[in-house]
């Protein structure tokens, strides 16, 4: 079951520039440019990724204004080919990269835009990452603020009760939170995630290298928050395919599919791309003994709240549809 994404959101006049044309650089080109980029990640003390839809096109997910994207499309009255369902899509090779990236000690915070889910689907630990725009498959309780992870797409969005109650206990004999839980995903006028968006401008201000993967950089604040690291002295480095918002601050841009520049990363740097083994939930980076793989339909992954059945429909525009009907 998918959720249609983008219809569920409100109207918004401004979805900034859509459907500018994709450049390539030739393969001499990508290959002198990953051999910097391999050196930067090498010299680096606090390497941050931010992360867009680019990198979940190859997992089936269309992107927002990328030439066949959701937004692109809508401005001509069409709608996206969708070739998955949220909970049938696979990590991209970028995404499973990125962790390899991260358990070899290189990268130090990842920053996304994306709400398909899957970097915590792939492993990748929740401790040091932040969703700005919110997960499909994560709720949060609006009282205690603790939040379930579920292995189906929550179907609610805009931050609006999912009809579900928090079952936390804080201590032995007292009775549940019993909250209401609330979708993570934004609409267009919500504000970001608090503790989601502290972590990324902390790590932004650390960071010495920020590197962007398939995102045009338009919306804000997101995609303002490579500047902070350029502003403290750091570098920006871009892999992206059209231009983006922040080209004229980047020390090193690659235009390439992600994947392909990653692999190709990951061969100069030495190190292997984790396989992934189905959605596998990683909440600490400290933990990893207790991430959770292979979770049963219906089963929260954080704590035993069982999810209730029929819950993704419980809202007409949460089932079936794809992106931008
Ligand atoms: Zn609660």
């Amino acid at each position: 079951m998918s959720v249609n994404y983008a219809a569920g959101l409100s109207p918004y006049a401004d979805k900034g520039v859509c459907g500018l044309p994709e450049e390539f650089d030739s393969p001499e080109e990508v290959k002198a440019k990953v051999e910097i980029l391999a050196q930067l990640i090498k010299d680096s003390r606090h390497l941050v990724v931010h992360s867009g839809a680019g990198i979940s096109t190859s997992s089936g997910i269309p992107d927002f204004r990328g030439p066949k994207g959701v937004w692109t499309l809508e401005e001509k009255g069409e709608s996206p080919k969708f070739e998955t369902t949220f909970e049938d899509a696979r990590p991209s090779l970028t995404h499973m990269a990125l962790l390899g990236l991260q358990r070899a000690g290189y990268l130090k915070y990842l920053i996304s835009q994306n709400v398909d889910g899957l970097h915590v689907r792939s492993g990748f630990p929740r401790d040091m990452l932040s969703e700005l725009h919110g997960n499909m498959f994560v709720e949060e309780c609006e009282k205690c603020g603790r939040q379930y992870v579920r292995d189906k797409v929550i179907g609610v969005m805009g931050l609006k009760p999912t009809g579900r109650l928090c079952d936390v206990v804080r201590s032995r004999g007292l009775r549940a939170c019993r909250g209401k839980l609330i979708s993570t995903i934004l609409d267009w006028e919500d504000a970001l995630p608090d503790r989601d968006l502290n972590k990324a401008e902390e790590a932004s201000r650390q960071a010495d290298l920020a590197l962007t993967l398939g995102t045009s950089m338009q919306i804000k604040p997101s995609g303002d928050l490579p500047l902070i690291t350029k502003r403290k002295g750091g570098k920006l480095a871009i892999v992206n395919l059209q231009p983006t918002k922040h080209d004229k601050h980047s020390y090193l841009r690659i235009h390439g599919y992600v994947d392909d520049i990653m692999k190709h990363l990951m061969e100069l740097l030495g190190l292997d791309i984790p396989k992934w083994e189905g959605p596998t939930i990683c909440q600490s980076s400290t933990r990893t003994s207790e991430c959770k793989a292979d979770v049963k339909p219906h089963q929260s992954v954080t704590v035993g709240c069982e999810g209730e059945k029929g819950g993704e429909e419980t809202r007409s525009r949460g089932v079936n549809g794809h992106w931008g009907h």
